[in-house]
């Protein structure tokens, strides 16, 4: 084996689209049992606002909250193009400010990183990188992915084993993760830092809602791939070693009384323009005075729950150049002007939904066994990750949760 740098070696898990509603099925479920024996857990994780996958997933990987890395949302706001054709943030360019990857390569750690939002074009920081890039209708997917992923490596992976992707739904393609985790570990030279990102789960419950069959379904393939990531890393011989962070970014509630054409209102109406987040929506208004009192006044209309103004949304840290916004009521969302949307699950709701509150497991290395703590942060996990691999990230929002350490490590 190649000489190592770091004590440790880190394995961050994302799992998409479950939360505290979500913790005791997840507990139950034979691989994540593994974390939870091994480590910490908490249930009560603060995401961010908004609560969609990209802006939470830049907090998770930066440290930082939207405020101050500058992913305000998936996509980049395109109001005038049809949602099947819009980009995403893609290109780990987009972030704003440093990740836990540009520390890992300013200290010549290797890192991987499969299907984790805003990771692409990332070479020279992250050595094998399979970005989540969505090819747009027209695009072929493996053309896409060139311009994004780490090429060679991604070449030679489609050579060897795209033969095992059984298709390019959600749940092919996190099966597939798991396949090329399953490599990555056996490798000789196996990955300081390994990020994951899994959303099975996130497609299932929009697709089919939360609580249902299909979602259970979904769950439980979760864990079979979890479980394949546990047994690749006890087979390489590296358990004493590695570290499993493993984190989800929100829950998804229902949409059982459908979605408001909200954006199409306001253009009508001459007050501005909105941006669905899904459960809730951002305000760019012509007048932010005008456009309040027109929100107030249709406030049951738009099935409007609550109103975040500037101040709001400041205390909050949400994007900096969102200064007005709105969350549904219970069961209702938002659409963009000339969309539609038939989600039976979202997310999106405000911080106090219970589906807000996510969950964590720090499992091995220098975390207690078998401990549940009180709560921690999404932006907590960025520094905690760099305190154990000795990397230096000063200016994060969030702190090190040294709380859930056995003993001090520094
Ligand atoms: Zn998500």
């Amino acid at each position: 084996m190649s000489k190592r740098r770091v004590p440790y070696n880190v394995i961050l898990l994302s799992v998409d689209a479950v939360a505290k509603p979500d913790a005791d099925s997840f507990l139950n479920l034979p691989s994540f049992k593994y974390f939870t024996e091994r480590g910490c857990f908490t249930d009560n994780v603060e995401t961010v606002y908004p609560t969609i996958t990209y802006p939470i997933h830049s907090s998770a990987i930066t440290g930082k909250y939207p405020c101050n890395h500058g992913i305000a949302h998936n996509e980049p706001w395109q109001p005038d193009v049809n949602d099947k054709m819009r980009k995403w943030h893609w290109a780990v360019k987009d972030i704003g400010t440093r990740t836990l990857w540009h520390a890992a390569a300013e200290k010549k750690l290797s890192v991987a990183s499969l299907l984790w939002p805003v990771s692409g074009k990332a070479g020279g920081i992250i050595n094998w990188d399979f970005p989540e890039v969505l090819p747009l209708p027209g695009e072929i997917p493996v053309i896409k992915m060139m311009q994004y992923a780490s090429k060679l490596w991604l070449a030679k992976t489609e050579i060897l084993y795209s033969k095992h992707r059984a298709g390019m739904k959600r749940c092919d393609l996190d099966d597939y993760m798991a396949l090329l985790c399953e490599k990555l570990i056996a490798g000789r030279n196996f990955p300081d830092l390994l990020t994951v990102h899994f959303a099975d789960t996130d497609d299932t419950r929009h697709n089919e809602g939360v609580g249902t069959e299909a979602d259970r379904a979904a769950i439980l393939r979760m864990d079979r791939r979890v479980g394949r990531l546990i047994d690749a890393v006890k087979k390489r011989g590296i358990e004493d070693r590695t570290v499993f962070v493993v984190m989800s970014d929100h829950g998804q509630q229902n949409v059982t009384e459908g979605y408001i054409p909200l954006d199409s209102t306001l253009c009508g109406a001459g007050i501005g323009r909105a941006q669905s987040v899904g459960l809730g929506a951002f305000i760019y208004p012509e007048d932010e005075e005008k456009a309040f009192s027109f929100l107030t006044a249709h406030k049951d209309e738009l099935h409007i729950k609550y109103i975040l103004t500037r101040e709001d949304l400041k205390k909050i840290h949400a994007p900096a150049d969102v200064h007005l916004a709105v969350q549904a009521e219970q069961g209702y969302g938002y659409v963009d002007r000339n969309c539609e949307c038939d989600h039976l699950g979202d997310h999106g709701f405000g911080l106090e939904a219970l589906e807000a509150r996510t969950l964590l497991w720090l499992a091995g290395g220098p975390f207690n066994k078998g401990m549940r703590f009180g709560g921690a942060r999404i932006v907590d996990i960025a520094p905690t990750i760099a305190d154990i691999l000795g990397l230096s990230m000063p200016d994060c929002d969030g702190r090190v949760l040294t709380e859930t350490y056995k003993t001090t490590i520094n």
